[in-house]
Formats: C-alpha cells, sequence, structure tokens
C-alpha cells in the first residue's frame, strides 16, 4: 500500500487550510491569522513490503530428525519490535549451527551465531523444533528413501 498525504498549512500561524478551492493563484485567507502563504506537504509511504522466505529439510530414511535444516525468511524480533530478516541452518551432517539476523531496511547484521551444532545445543535452552521464531510453516515430509 502507497499512503499519499496531501495538506496545506498557512505559512505564518501553521494553520491547516481545508477545502479543495484553495489555489496558490488566489488563496483565501487564513481563517486563523489572515495570511495568505501556504505551505504545501506531500509525503508518500511505503508501508507494506512483500517478504518471503525458505526452508529446506533433507531427513535420512528412519531417522527422527533431519539432518539438515536450512531456512530464511522473515521472523519478528519481540526484543526490536520489527521484521528481521532470519537465516538459519541445522546442519547435523557436518555439526554446524548458523544463525544470522539481518536488518530488512539497512542490511545490518543484528545477530550472527555460528558454532558446531552439539555445542549449541549444550547450551541447554535451544528448541530446534519449536515454531517460536515467525510462523515459517513447516513443510510436509514425505519419506524419503535412499
Ligand atoms: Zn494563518
Amino acid at each position: 500500500m502507497t499512503l499519499i498525504t496531501n495538506n496545506a498549512s498557512c505559512s505564518d500561524c501553521g494553520q491547516l487550510i481545508a477545502g479543495s478551492s484553495e489555489t496558490l493563484e488566489e488563496p483565501k485567507p487564513c481563517t486563523q491569522c489572515g495570511g495568505t502563504r501556504r505551505t504545501f506537504g506531500v509525503s508518500i509511504q511505503e508501508t507494506v513490503v512483500a517478504r518471503d522466505g525458505y526452508r529446506v529439510t533433507n531427513r535420512r530414511a528412519g531417522a527422527k530428525k533431519p539432518h539438515i535444516d536450512d531456512r530464511a525468511g522473515p521472523s519478528f524480533s519481540h526484543s526490536l519490535g520489527t521484521l528481521v530478516h532470519l537465516e538459519r541452518i541445522i546442519d547435523r551432517e557436518n555439526d554446524r549451527y548458523f544463525e544470522r539476523v539481518t536488518n530488512y531496511d539497512s542490511g545490518a547484521v543484528i545477530h550472527h551465531n555460528e558454532e558446531p551444532l552439539s555445542q549449541h545445543f549444550d547450551h541447554g535452552s535451544a528448541k530446534p523444533e519449536r515454531q517460536t521464531d515467525g510462523g515459517i510453516p513447516t513443510p510436509s515430509e514425505p519419506p524419503k528413501q535412499d
């Protein structure tokens, strides 16, 4: 959605001037101070931007958990109060955990964590199977055969 705001105000006292008959050529005196100078304001604001993401998982036959879980997409940061871009790779085969959170607008890295997966889960607070990070749906995983 693009929001466009047009307004005219009195340059002398700041009073907002209402009415569409107002023109620059024949301004009516300001109802408050009688001034005829006008300040016009136009602002355009993009309020919705499309975000997309993906999630890839790979699981060996008979394994409870996928040996690789790779995702990237929008995630709501409660601490920042805004939408951020979350990339997370859980690679059980190579014992690797990668997580990076970047600001959508500036591209700045907010959080970056990369460590052996075994150490990451030793922290005790990690809950890799919980959907707590922004509602990227878990795709259904058909049984695989090697
Ligand atoms: Zn005025």
